[in-house]
C-alpha cells in the first residue's frame, strides 16, 4: 500500500476474530487491510484437532474451519499485509503501526486480535530440546511420535485434546496435571479414560526434561522418571500484548482490559479475541468478538 495512505481500520491478527473484524469492516464499506504475523494464517485454530463446539458443525478440524473462515473474508476482497507489528503511536486521531521490517501503515482506526501465544512450562531441558522432543502443537508435531511414547502436560482444554489426538498416533500416552481437578471438559476427561493406552497422573508436577540428542524422559518433582520420546507442554496462553505497555490498559496478566465491545482506554483502538479480557475463550466467542469490534469502529469513524 501507499505509505501517505490512512486506512479506516487495521486490523491486526488474522485468527477467527481478525477475519469476522474483516468481514464485519468490509461489509460497512470500511478500507480495512489485515495484518498477520504468518503469511496464509488463521491463528491458533489452525493447531487444533477437532473442533466440536463451534455452532452448527459438530465435528470439523480446526485448519479446515480456519480456512472457511479465511477464504470468506478473501471472497469479499480483504487484503492482507504480513508483518509483525511491533510498535503503535498516535497523532491528531491518526494511529500509526510500526512493523518489525520498519514499514508503517496508518489507520483511523485499530483493531486488535493478535490472540495468545503457548505459555512455557520452565523447567529445565525445556528450551533445550524445543523441537527435539518437546512440542507445543500436538496437531502439527503429533505425527513425528507415532508408535512411540509421549507426555502431555496440563489440565486444560488444549491439553485434554492434545492428549486425545495422541493417543490415536502414539503408542502410550501420559496426561500429567498438577491437580486433581481438570480445567478441561468433563466429556474429554471422560473419553481419555476410555483409552486403553492413555494414563492420566494428577498432582503431578514436572521438574525438568531429560534427554540426549532427543527427549527421553520426563522427570517429576516426587521423583518418578517417565521414559518418553516427545512432550507437549499445553499449560495455557500468554497474551500477545508486549508492545502494547503505555498504549493500551492491560490486566495484570496482560491481557487488554475491554468488554464485548472491543472498547479500550486508547480511542480508536480496539480489542478482540483471546487477547482481551473474557471469560471464556473459544472459536464462538472470538468471531462474535471480531464482529462487535468492527461495528464499534465503524461506529466510532462516524
Ligand atoms: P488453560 O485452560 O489456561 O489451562 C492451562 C492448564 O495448564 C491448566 O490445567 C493449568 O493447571 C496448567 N498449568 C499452567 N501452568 C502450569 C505449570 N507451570 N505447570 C503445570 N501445569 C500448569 O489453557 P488451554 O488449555 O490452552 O485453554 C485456553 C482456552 O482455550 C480455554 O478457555 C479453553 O477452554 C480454550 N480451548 C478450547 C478448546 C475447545 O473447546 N475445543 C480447545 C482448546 C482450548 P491448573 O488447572 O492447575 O491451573
Amino acid at each position: 500500500m501507499n505509505s501517505s495512505e490512512v486506512l479506516d481500520v487495521l486490523i491486526i491478527g488474522s485468527g477467527p476474530a481478525g477475519l469476522a473484524a474483516a468481514v464485519y469492516a468490509k461489509r460497512a464499506n470500511l478500507s480495512i487491510l489485515v495484518a498477520e504475523k504468518e503469511y496464509l494464517g488463521t491463528g491458533q485454530i489452525a493447531e487444533t484437532d477437532q473442533v466440536d463446539n463451534y455452532l452448527g458443525f459438530s465435528k470439523i478440524n480446526g485448519y479446515d474451519l480456519g480456512e472457511a473462515f479465511r477464504s470468506h473474508a478473501e471472497d469479499l476482497g480483504v487484503e492482507f499485509f504480513e508483518g509483525m507489528a511491533d510498535g503503535f503511536e498516535k497523532t491528531d486521531d491518526i494511529w500509526s503501526v510500526h512493523f518489525a521490517d520498519g514499514q508503517t501503515i496508518r489507520a483511523r482506526a485499530v483493531i486488535y486480535c493478535a490472540g495468545a501465544s503457548h505459555r512455557h512450562l520452565g523447567v529445565d531441558g525445556e528450551e533445550d530440546y524445543i523441537g527435539k522432543g518437546v512440542s507445543y502443537c500436538a496437531v502439527c508435531d503429533g505425527a513425528f511420535y507415532r508408535g512411540k511414547d509421549a507426555a502431555v502436560i496440563g489440565g486444560g482444554d488444549t491439553a485434554l485434546g492434545d492428549a486425545l489426538y495422541l493417543s490415536d498416533l502414539c503408542d502410550k500416552v501420559y496426561l500429567i496435571h498438577r491437580r486433581e481437578e481438570f480445567r478441561g471438559s468433563a466429556a474429554s476427561v471422560q473419553r481419555l479414560k476410555e483409552k486403553e493406552n492413555v494414563e492420566i497422573i494428577t498432582s503431578a508436577v514436572p521438574a525438568r526434561i531429560n534427554g540426549e540428542q532427543t527427549v527421553t524422559a520426563l522427570e517429576l518433582k516426587d521423583g518418578r522418571t517417565i521414559p518418553v520420546s516427545g512432550t507437549f507442554v499445553a499449560v495455557g496462553m500468554q497474551p500477545q500484548t508486549e508492545y502494547l505497555h503505555g498504549v493500551v490498559e492491560l490486566d495484570e496478566t496482560g491481557y487488554i482490559v475491554a468488554d464485548e465491545t472491543g472498547v479500550t482506554s486508547a480511542a480508536g483502538f480496539f480489542a478482540a479475541g483471546d487477547v482481551r479480557t473474557k471469560a471464556l475463550r473459544q472459536v464462538v466467542t472470538a468471531v462474535s468478538d471480531g464482529a462487535n469490534a468492527a461495528v464499534s469502529a465503524a461506529e466510532y469513524l462516524k
